[in-house]
């Protein structure tokens, strides 16, 4: 039991008697009192709480008011409120739940019903509370590698068609890098595919590292990784893939790994150009400056400018 509650309203004898009842019944932890609208809307942005119940009329800001700005402020809006209303007040009691009180409760009220009501708003509550928890995770779980954290190729695959949507509209460029790592087989095959996770999880941490918080690095398949860099030229683009590479075979490793020196090759291109014109010949190309990369030595950066294919640099193993 760990829930808040924020009562409002202008009779202070009304707020003690809910607060003493409630008390009574251990349902809540913590108790707020405000004596208006406004003043109520203050308390709650100051320290949101569970649930609220709110008197309808009361000076300076009635209910109704309360209950527009509630609903207008994305982070406090699912707050379930009951509304405290006089016996006979039946065109405010259903205005009230339009505006999207969760209830209401007829003073003079009865303590038992109070609590019934309250109990049975504060289950949704909580329940709405774990699905939308649920929801999240499930989102991040669906859009993520497991092993690596970076995204995983179903979203880089949405994120890409949004993107080149959105360089269509505004005559951006994105720049694609595709890296591989170089040998990575035998690291499996001389120290097992745990010690082949850790190196993966490792040359990620080290991609995004390099990158700016709007570019999306994924995993792409076994060991290769994209990243798409919005509103990058071929040369900004090629600098990051080589600030990439050099990281990468800077890292150190602890254990059994220590001593290994770990490369990746990687291909560059970019969308649009003339030889470009969709996300498959964006991968495409890539994948051809990525396979002459390796041809020609592996760790390095080979950029894939209008089908001509440069290797900009590198070094031997
Ligand atoms: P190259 O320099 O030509 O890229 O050689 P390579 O050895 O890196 O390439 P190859 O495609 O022959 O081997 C890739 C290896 O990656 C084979 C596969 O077992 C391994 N691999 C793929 N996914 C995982 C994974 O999730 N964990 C581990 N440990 N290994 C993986
Ligand atoms: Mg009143
Ligand atoms: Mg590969
Ligand atoms: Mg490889």
């Amino acid at each position: 039991m760990a829930d808040s509650v924020l009562i409002i309203d202008d009779s202070e004898a009304v707020r003690e008697k809910i607060i003493n009842i409630l008390e009574s019944h251990d349902i809540f932890s913590r108790f707020y009192q405000a004596e208006d609208g406004l003043d109520g809307f203050k308390k709650l942005l100051a320290s949101p709480v569970d649930f609220i119940l709110c008197d309808l009329e009361m000076p300076r800001m009635d209910g109704f008011k309360f209950l527009a700005m509630l609903k207008g402020r994305q982070e406090v809006a699912d707050t379930p409120v009951i509304i405290i209303t006089g016996n006979e007040d039946r065109e405010l009691k259903i205005k009230g739940l339009e505006q999207g009180a969760c209830d209401f409760i007829t003073k003079p009220f009865d303590p038992e019903e109070l609590v019934a009501r309250m109990r049975v708003h504060l289950k949704i509550k909580h329940l709405q509370d774990d699905l939308r928890r649920s929801n999240e995770l499930l989102l991040e779980l669906s859009n993520t590698d497991h092993l690596t954290g970076l995204f995983n190729r179903r979203f880089l695959m949405e994120a890409l068609d949004k993107e080149v949507q959105r360089s269509l509209r505004k005559n951006g460029q994105i720049a694609l890098l595709l890296l591989d790592i170089d040998y990575f087989k035998r690291i499996n095959d001389t120290y097992g595919h745990l010690q082949g996770d850790v190196v993966l999880q490792k040359v990620a941490i080290h991609i995004q590292k390099e990158l700016r918080n709007y570019d999306i690095a994924a995993r792409y398949g076994g060991e290769e990784f994209v990243a798409v860099l919005p509103d990058t030229s071929l040369k900004e683009a090629y600098n990051v893939a080589d600030r990439i590479r050099l990281s990468i075979q800077g890292m150190h490793f602890a254990g059994s790994l220590s001593g290994e020196r770990i490369t990746v090759s990687t291909g560059v291109a970019i969308f649009p150009s003339p030889s470009i014109a969709d996300i498959d010949g964006l991968l495409r190309a890539a994948d051809e400056a990525l396979y002459r990369a390796k041809e020609q030595g592996r760790n390095c950066v080979v950029i894939n400018k209008d089908n001509i294919i440069q290797k900009k640099n590198g070094e031997s193993q």
